[in-house]
């Protein structure tokens, strides 16, 4: 069982579980990305599995008629293994999420460090055009390739999600500053307004962020959407959801599962804030 300290930033062990957290989500405003944590299965069988719960899943979606999309991990169903599990796992997904009882429930691709952006933008690519625009990638801004990426993207259907990125890459391919990623950032954000078409999303708790995304909302029409994660900035999430003057709509990125302790320590380690909050729970002040 979860302790209620963890349950904090994960929705459950099961999908049932994830399901009634999405449900409580939509009745305040809020859709879901439903999450399986799992990541870098050296294995097939692990990846075939997490895989097989997300066909199951995005049927379960469907079934249950719940505002939410899915998010998987190209690691997670088998990108360490060889290029082929992933594109096999990933096109099993897509497709019951398209032709089989999914329903046309929305998948995204998280996107991992730098040695997976080509055969995970080559994914999304093909992907995007075969079920026009009924997948969606994220782009992280520390990586100064992304800019350039996104001149690629923009012609493409689907949406794209823009991250500042969770992954400590060599210096050589990214930005290490704080304020350069927040540049790198705006930059982005400001492309993505001006040349995509509409599926812009913020996958960001950043409020400068969220409200320079308002502003490029009322330049340029762009229809979008703001990403947080379960338990960061929630009270945020529920006010944005519930502002008549915000045309965004607003998802909660919703991790699940067994695996659910190495991502909560990330959590707690990654904000001093998080650290306080799981103390003062252990404490009980
Ligand atoms: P930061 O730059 O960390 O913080 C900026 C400001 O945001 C802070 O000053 C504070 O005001 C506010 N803030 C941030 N965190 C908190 C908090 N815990 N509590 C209160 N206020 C806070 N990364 C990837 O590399 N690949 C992915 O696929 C990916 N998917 C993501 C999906 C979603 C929906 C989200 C939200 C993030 C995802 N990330 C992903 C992680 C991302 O790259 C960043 O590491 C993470 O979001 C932290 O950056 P930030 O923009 O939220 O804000």
């Amino acid at each position: 069982m979860i302790p209620p300290i963890a349950s904090n930033f994960v929705a459950g062990e099961t999908p049932e579980a994830a399901l009634e957290h999405v449900e409580r989500l939509n009745d305040r405003g809020v859709a879901g990305i439903l999450n399986l944590l799992g990541e870098h299965y050296e294995e097939r069988p692990p990846a075939d599995a997490d895989a097989d719960a997300y066909v199951d899943l995005v049927e379960m979606i469907a079934e249950r008629d719940v505002d939410s999309c899915v998010s998987v991990k190209s690691s997670q169903i088998g990108l360490d293994i060889g290029d082929h599990v992933f594109e096999e796992n990933l096109a099993r997904i897509v497709e019951a999420a398209n032709d089989g009882d999914g329903d046309g429930t929305f998948v995204w691709i998280d996107m991992e460090d730098h040695e997976t952006t080509d055969v995970t933008l080559d994914a999304f690519e093909r992907h995007a055009v075969e079920t026009d625009g009924n997948v969606g990638v994220c782009v992280q801004a520390n990586l100064k390739r992304t800019r350039e990426d996104l001149e690629r993207l923009a012609d493409l259907p689907g949406k794209v999600r823009l991250v500042k990125g969770a992954y400590d890459e060599p210096a050589e391919l990214s930005y290490k500053k704080k304020a350069r990623v927040d540049e790198s950032y705006r930059d982005c954000l400001a492309y993505m307004f001006e040349a995509f078409d509409d599926g812009v999303a913020v996958g960001s708790h950043d409020p400068a962020m969220i409200e320079y995304a308002a502003d490029l909302y009322d330049e340029y029409g762009t229809p979008y959407e703001v990403q947080m994660l379960t338990g960061v900035r929630e009270s945020a999430q529920f006010d944005l959801a519930a502002d008549p003057d915000v045309d965004a709509e607003v998802y909660q990125y919703i991790p699940y599962g067994s695996k659910w302790f190495s991502y909560f320590y990330r959590r707690i380690r990654e904000r001093k804030s998080n650290a306080l909050f799981a103390l003062r729970a252990i404490v009980g002040r």
